[in-house]
């Protein structure tokens, strides 16, 4: 990992891009983590059934917040939301868990990582597979109880602080509801198609076009969310290299929450 030089197609030192890929729910899920969202928070519900249409990080904020996050799956705000891991070494659980209270600094959410499985909304694998993923927001909910919501398939007793915290923030990001940032619709990447769905293909991902349309390509359509402008610093946005961007521009290799997120999350959660 780390900084990438020039990718050709077919180099050998092309780096490898650890990704994270999006979660859907099957169709009994969905319903169940809908009926859950809804329960969770009245804001969860489409506009039309709600008194007003104003919506936090709509583009009605006078000092717009970046980043962007799924509309109809937050948590309640001020939520305590129990955390359990269903594997893992106590180092990794330890690394883990002091990463993921930084969103806590500014969202109205805490973690309670003492949860019992089944009191815990959100349920840690480090062994479900060799991906990094979450759930979005109250999609957790929607998932059986035996299941993880998030796994760290690359995360080891001795992975280096950097990617520990890379990681482990931005899959919490998506447990509070926030998806890439690459596919914020007010985002201002424009792919270069066919070298993007070549990388995709190869290791480590080997994506189908479908895969490489959902994980990357598309965007959320800007009712899916409340989202702001495009932030290029996001803990939430990927690092893609140059070969992949029309105009040649790599995307910042982001370790950390930015100051968008900071204030992002904290008018989602206040
Ligand atoms: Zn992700």
């Amino acid at each position: 990992m780390k900084k990438s030089g020039t990718a050709k197609a077919g180099s050998k030192r092309r780096p490898k891009i650890q990704m994270c890929c999006d979660r859907i729910l099957t169709g009994m899920e969905k319903i169940k983590a809908m009926e859950a969202a809804f329960k969770e928070s009245s804001e969860n519900r489409p506009p039309e059934h709600k008194p007003s249409r104003r919506r936090f990080g709509a583009s009605s904020m006078s000092a717009p917040p970046k980043m962007a996050l799924e509309a109809g799956k937050k948590w309640a705000d001020g939520r305590t939301l129990g955390v359990y891991f269903m594997d893992g070494s106590a180092t990794q659980k330890v690394r883990v868990k002091e990463q993921a209270i930084k969103w806590s600094t500014f969202a109205n959410i805490k973690f309670d990582f003492a949860a019992s499985k089944a009191n815990a909304q959100i349920r840690i694998s480090f062994v479900a597979d060799d991906g990094s993923w979450s759930y979005i927001g109250t999609d957790c909910l929607g998932i059986a109880r035996a299941r993880p919501t998030m796994n760290f398939g690359w995360l080891k007793d001795d992975t280096d602080a950097t990617e520990y915290e890379r990681v482990v923030v931005h899959e919490f990001g998506h447990a509070l509801g926030a998806i890439h940032e690459h596919q914020n619709p007010k985002g201002g990447i424009e792919w270069n198609l066919p070298a993007v769905y070549a990388y995709f293909a190869g290791p480590p991902n080997f994506w189908s076009k479908e895969e490489t349309d959902v994980n990357v390509i598309s965007k959320y359509s800007v009712d899916q969310l409340n989202a702001s402008k495009f932030d290029p610093y996001s803990i939430m946005l990927y690092h893609f290299d140059a070969a992949l961007i029309k105009g040649g521009k790599p995307t910042k290799f982001n370790t950390k929450m930015s100051t968008g997120d900071k204030r992002f999350i904290k008018k989602q959660y206040p």
